[in-house]
């Protein structure tokens, strides 16, 4: 097997620079635990960016995937398969929605979110209604719409003109909300917990707030689930917690377990709103991906996952608060998070990337940072106490080498 440096070279040669890994790369994986090529070793609450739902290389999921492409593969959507209707109806079963589009990606399951809202006004006679509300701090994705209803400037720089017709309100503020939903409003999006944007939970007066506000003036309500979704944060859906029903929601991270795949799901009452021809995507519904979508419900049924992602998340949320209120780690200052959607705010005098870093490097513990200052920690929904106790026994030792 070639070296970390010698394919990092080789990586600088051939790959945009768009992102900033560092410098080893990953072969392979099992359960919380992933390894280099050299073969060092990391406990991985990364969780791929909370996508790794049942872990790296579950056999249930990895059996599914090869059976499913030594049979089918791809049809196209000119075509019916097994497992998407399968698993659309899976997906109608377990949440208040009833119909599924099926996409590739978190930001393509947002656009058609965009596209169902404006089309679905168009559809009943309201054209005018194109306008779209969501929130600052958000993160909807990189396409040119779902990164216009990103809230979030620093992901709009050199990218101008972006979609016209977005109003970003600040979260949490129902008075704001008010005054930005009018007669022209096709849809107010937010994420019930906002994920990328620092792990900042949609409080239920506001959710509740947003359903009345969409309600009275004929503008749909959507959540972005594309994070919170599957389990995340120890309830099928992060709508869930508030008892709050949208329109629809969008999925993706965690639907195929590594496997891409994006969905949204809404309601009958918008069935109509993207009538044949309309919208659609060559690889969306595909076989594999739904396969995958499939085998991962039946592991987190078979497992209890979604229950051990609320106990498991509880423990890990206990054991972040231990190191706030502990004196010998004042760069520590809040806990955050639901589920195992979990994360630690650092003081603003730490550099969170430095402490990313010598987490990753020093404790050989992966995690990742959102909202800049907020050290994330979404493992896999089948992640052991042991492993939690494992991972905040060198994040804890780590943070009393943080001076804050
Ligand atoms: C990650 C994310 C997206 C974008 O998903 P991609 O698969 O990267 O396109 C959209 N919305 C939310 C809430 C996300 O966390």
């Amino acid at each position: 097997m070639p070296t970390n440096a010698e394919l990092v070279a080789k990586a600088e040669r051939a790959q945009l620079p768009n992102y900033r890994p560092p410098p080893f790369v990953l072969s392979q994986g099992r359960g919380c635990r992933v390894e280099d090529v050299e073969g060092n070793a990391y406990l991985d609450f990364s969780g791929g960016i909370a996508v790794l739902s049942v872990g790296h290389a579950h056999p249930v999921l990895t059996a599914a995937i090869a059976e499913q492409a030594g049979r089918l593969m791809h049809t196209s959507n000119l075509f019916y398969s097994q497992t998407s209707i399968e698993l659309a109806a899976e997906i109608t079963a377990r949440t208040p929605f009833d119909r599924v589009y099926f996409a590739n990606s978190g930001a393509e399951a947002v656009e058609a979110l965009l596209k169902l809202a404006r089309r679905w006004h168009f559809e009943h006679g309201r054209p005018e209604r194109t306008d779209l509300v969501a929130m600052h701090k958000s993160f909807h994705g990189r396409t040119m719409g779902a990164l216009s209803l990103t809230g979030q400037p620093k992901y709009h720089e050199g990218m101008a003109p972006l979609v016209p017709g977005v109003t970003h309100v600040p979260f949490n503020d129902l008075g704001a909300l008010e005054a930005a939903v009018t007669d022209r409003t096709a849809m107010v999006l937010m994420e019930p917990l906002q994920g990328e944007g620092g792990l900042v939970i949609g409080e239920t007066a506001y959710l509740e707030g947003a359903r009345r506000i969409c309600d009275e003036r004929g503008a749909l309500l959507f959540f972005d689930e594309v994070q919170t979704g599957y389990g995340r944060t120890g309830r099928f859906l992060g709508a869930e917690h508030s008892g709050v029903v949208p329109d629809g929601c969008s999925l993706a991270k965690g639907m195929g377990g590594g496997f891409p795949i994006g969905a949204i799901a809404v309601t009958e009452r918008l069935a109509d709103g993207l009538p044949p021809g309309s919208h659609a995507s060559t690889f969306g519904g595909n076989p594999l991906a739904c396969a995958a979508g499939l085998a991962v419900l039946r592991i987190l049924d078979d497992e209890g996952l979604v229950e051990n992602a609320a106990r498991m998340g509880q423990r890990l949320g206990e054991g972040l608060e231990a190191m706030v209120q502990d004196a010998a780690m004042p760069a520590a200052v809040e806990a955050r998070g639901l589920g195992l959607l979990r994360g630690v705010r650092l003081a603003d005098s730490v550099d969170a990337r430095e402490v990313y870093g010598r987490l990753r490097d020093e404790q050989r513990t992966l995690a990742s940072i959102a909202g800049g200052t907020v050290l994330r920690l979404a493992p896999p929904l089948n992640v052991t106490a042991d492993e939690i106790d494992e991972a905040l026994a060198k994040l804890g030792a780590l943070l009393k080498d943080v001076e804050a």
